[in-house]
């Protein structure tokens, strides 16, 4: 029986996570959940699957949460900064699932690694943020890092068992690897003229024509910064250099990657574009569970066609590129950017590809070396933040 932290439990992967855990009741046993502010939902998943804790984002919504539940479950009610990083820490814990959105799930994911947790990692935004810091910490703790996002658990599953040990550390040419191939669906832009891309809306960016996900990643497919973070996120999970690292468009989103070998192999992980895939590999790792996903069809995909992403439909993907290779200061503020960007998109404050301009904006207004510590990186968050925000005032007025 081992005891999981859900991480993010009210979001996309979260539940996702959690309707594979409960096919399982032999293996698993729900330590914590935590959610920012969605009561309800939060309340409907503790009468389900009784955790001991139920941490929320502030004394309100725990208050809230503590009155629905009542005295029908025996879970204990916290909420703030601190109670996540000790349901990620806690000595009890087996596995973290790490799947708060953003930014915000830094410190918590960094708590788990630094106790040396299983941490299954879905919030790429906190590798990408933090890179050799990250790593580094894993190496220290003996954390085991075994990657969600389903581009990265494809190439994961692709790799030979020895380099899989060695996450942030291997040597993929020692491996006998010459390329890792990040494919990406394109998002739902991918076939529309490029003038009608700025006039696209929050409703059309988040309706993805092969994967249902949350509103922040769904927008950061359509501008393919998703890609971005994924290709930094890559990097450091797999110590690839920038020749080694590729991606392709692959529009049916039935390759989740590829790996490409010396001797001209390519290894492919396939299957339906369901999270619940991922998600079981990383739960059950080394062994299979089932996870309630539907075989893939053959018969019904007809083809599978593959091709470059156009620079001038997405800019963010090359901007992502270039921050990754530039240095750790770089993806720290690009990504702090985009939340900005993606969070006024949403609100309807700005156009679909002010995104892009606001990130470019930003990575030329922070440029700082010192990112070697988690103060530091914070510093530069904080920082790009405050530009992204000036740069939606100027273009409000
Ligand atoms: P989501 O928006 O559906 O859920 C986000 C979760 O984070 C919620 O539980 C929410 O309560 C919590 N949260 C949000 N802000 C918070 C804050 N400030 N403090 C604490 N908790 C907070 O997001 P999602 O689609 O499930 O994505 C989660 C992570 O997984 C992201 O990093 C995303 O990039 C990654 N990911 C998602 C998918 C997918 O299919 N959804 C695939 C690959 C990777
Ligand atoms: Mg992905």
């Amino acid at each position: 029986m081992r005891r999981i932290t859900v991480l993010g439990a009210t979001g996309s992967i979260g539940q996702n996570t959690l309707d594979v855990v409960a096919r399982h009741p032999e293996d698993f046993e729900v330590f914590a959940l935590t959610a920012h502010s969605q009561v309800q939902v939060m309340a409907e998943l503790c009468l389900k699957h009784h955790p001991q804790y139920a941490v929320m984002g502030s004394q309100s919504s725990a208050s809230e949460l503590k009155e629905l539940l009542g005295t029908q479950v025996s879970t204990q009610v916290t909420y703030g900064e601190k109670a996540l990083a000790e349901v990620s820490a806690a000595g009890d814990v087996n596995i973290v699932m790490a799947a708060i959105v953003g930014a915000a799930g830094l410190v918590p994911t960094l708590a788990a690694i630094d106790a040396g947790k299983d941490v299954l990692l879905a919030n790429k935004e906190a590798l990408v943020m933090s890179g050799q810091l990250f790593i580094d910490h894993a190496q220290r703790s003996g954390a085991r890092i075994i990657p969600v996002d389903s581009e990265h658990n494809a190439i994961f599953q692709c790799l030979p068992q020895a380099a899989q040990q060695l996450v942030g550390t291997m040597s993929l040419a020692e491996h006998g690897i010459q390329h890792l191939l990040l494919t990406g669906s394109g998002g739902p832009f991918r076939d529309i003229p490029l003038e009608e891309l700025s006039k696209q809306t929050p409703g059309a960016a988040c309706n993805h024509p092969n994967w249902s996900m949350g509103r922040k990643i769904s927008v950061d497919s359509a501008t393919m910064l998703n890609k971005g973070l994924e290709y930094i996120e890559a990097r450091w999970l797999f110590n690839c250099s920038r020749e080694q690292l590729k991606v392709v468009i692959h529009p049916q989103s039935v390759i989740h990657s590829m790996v490409q070998y010396t001797d001209g192999s390519v290894l492919a992980q396939m299957g339906e574009p369901d999270m619940r895939t991922p998600i079981a590999h990383s739960l059950g790792y080394p062994e299979r569970l089932e996870s309630g996903v539907s075989n893939l069809d053959f018969t019904q995909i007809g083809q599978l066609t593959f091709k470059q992403p156009e620079s001038a439909r997405y800019p963010c993907l090359q901007l992502a590129i270039e921050a990754c290779w530039a240095g750790q200061w770089a993806t720290t503020a690009l990504n702090a950017a985009n939340e900005i960007a993606v969070d006024a998109f949403l609100q309807e404050q700005v156009g679909f590809t002010d995104i892009a301009k606001v990130c470019d904006s930003v990575l030329q207004s922070v440029t700082t070396h010192e990112a070697d510590s988690i103060e530091t990186l914070l510093a530069i968050d904080k920082k790009a933040r405050l530009a992204a925000k000036q740069w939606l005032q100027e273009y409000a007025q």
